[in-house]
């Protein structure tokens, strides 16, 4: 693999840049493999890369049955925090959040990843008791987090509307300086470049139909270019899971649902730093082109359509002019949907399954972005060792008859 510098820039400005090396191959697949992840998303993708970089296994194939990234993870409004309230989720979002602090560099490909920091508004007096305990023991487990008052709010985002006679007041927010944003395509780009460089083998337009067992063992795959074998399988398929258990014979916790998002036409800066309010549900940060990324609340109904309910978009944009009176005038330029995977208790599953070698890894819901890079980490050592690392084994699939919920809904703001 070439690698991007200023100097390969120049050196291709010279042929008109026609002659760039392709980012990844487009391999048929072969008729075995040690491991097959299924799912080319930001999480099978860091999986694989992850599988090559720290457990030396290259004989990997990533199913997609789409277009690589074409999925949640370019569908996405790319917040990245790890200021959740439970210790369990702390660990595992603080460690995505130190990848990500390396990951342009680790990937010798621009994620754009922008440490802009995070506001999670509170607008009741519960909120506000909440948005402290969080704070709290965010601190507690060593991550960057403290409450503000709604002035310093406005200091920071002087379009805010702060005044006390709204209907939802903002009444202060947490704040996380380590948060912000990154480019969501990139990364799914730069991981499936880095991980097709390692031997890994990225296969598109390949859709698993089917899961093949010997008895309660996995042994590969049915998919729409044939059946190919694997000692190991991951299912890494977000709003999909549910289907994909159901074809080796299992079920899961999880509802699938529409999640949408827009952006408004590009307009120069004007905010700086993102802003989440769970309570009026919308949260809203301006990407570098100058578009406003507006993100809402999940869809009332299961669905696997990436589209979702008008009534959604309309609730979102009225609590935006609430909030930023600015942006009444603004016109939005296009929305779309996503299909989340929520679980019972708002925390993912990363687990071994009752099939022998077939392992899941779902359940993120409307936040599963910011932990794409330590998610596929995790994963990888589950899939390469067959034992959950520590950091994932509190959210084992086990824990929703054992009752050890990391519930995290409501506890840790607006869920994304
Ligand atoms: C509108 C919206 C806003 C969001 N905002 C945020 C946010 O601000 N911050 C945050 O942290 N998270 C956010 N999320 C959540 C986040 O995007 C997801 O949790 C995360 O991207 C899911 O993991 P993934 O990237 O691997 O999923 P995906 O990109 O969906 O990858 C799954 C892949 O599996 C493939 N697949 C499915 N079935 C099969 C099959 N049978 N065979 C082969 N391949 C298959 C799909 O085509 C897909 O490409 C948001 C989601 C949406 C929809």
């Amino acid at each position: 693999m070439s690698k991007y510098s200023i100097f390969s820039i120049a050196r291709n400005a010279f042929s008109h840049h026609e002659n760039w090396q392709k980012a990844w191959r487009s391999p048929e697949p072969q008729a075995e493999y040690d491991v097959i992840i299924i799912g080319a998303g930001g999480h099978g993708l860091a999986t694989a890369y992850y599988l090559a970089k720290e457990h030396g296994i290259t004989n990997v194939a990533v199913l997609e049955k789409g277009w690589l990234g074409g999925g949640n993870v370019a569908r996405n409004t790319t917040i990245v925090r790890s200021n959740y309230l439970y210790d369990e989720s702390a660990q595992i979002y603080e460690k995505s959040l130190k990848l990500w602090e390396g990951l342009s560099q680790e990937l010798n490909f621009n994620v754009m990843f922008s440490q802009r920091g995070v506001y999670n508004l509170a607008h009741t007096l519960q909120d506000v008791r909440d948005a402290h305990r969080r704070a709290n023991a965010n601190r507690l487990n060593g991550i960057d987090s403290r409450f503000v008052t709604p002035e310093e709010i406005k200091r920071e985002v002087p379009i805010i509307n702060i005044s006390p006679d709204i209907r939802y007041p903002v009444l202060g927010a947490t704040l996380q300086p380590r948060g912000g944003s990154a480019r969501h395509d990139g990364v799914a780009w730069g991981y499936a470049r880095a991980a097709d460089a390692a031997g890994v083998d990225i296969i598109q337009n390949c859709k698993v139909t089917g899961i093949i067992r010997d008895g309660g063992k996995v042994t590969g795959v049915e998919t729409s270019k044939g059946t190919i074998k694997a000692g190991k399988v991951g299912i890494v398929v977000a709003g999909h899971s549910t289907v994909l258990a159901d074809m080796a014979g299992f079920s899961l916790p999880i509802e699938s649902r529409p999640l949408q998002a827009l952006v408004s036409e590009p307009v120069k800066p004007v905010i700086d730093t993102v802003v989440m309010s769970g309570q009026v549900h919308v949260y809203v940060s301006q990407s570098d082109k100058g578009e406003l990324v507006i993100g809402a609340g999940v869809d009332g109904y299961h669905g696997y359509s990436q589209r979702g309910g008008i009534d959604i978009i309309e609730e979102q944009l009225a609590a935006l002019k609430e909030l930023y009176p600015i942006f009444s005038r603004m016109r939005m330029l296009r929305h779309w949907g996503g299909i989340v995977d929520t679980t019972p208790d708002a925390s993912p599953i990363i687990s071994k399954t009752p099939v022998e070698n077939l392992f899941i890894n779902c359940g993120w819901g409307t936040g599963g972005f910011k932990a794409t890079p330590g998610s596929g980490w995790v994963f990888a050592h589950t899939l390469a060792t067959g034992e959950p690392h520590p950091i994932n084994a509190p959210f084992s699939l086990d824990r929703f008859t054992t009752g050890y919920l990391v519930d995290e809904h409501g506890a840790a703001a607006v869920a994304h």
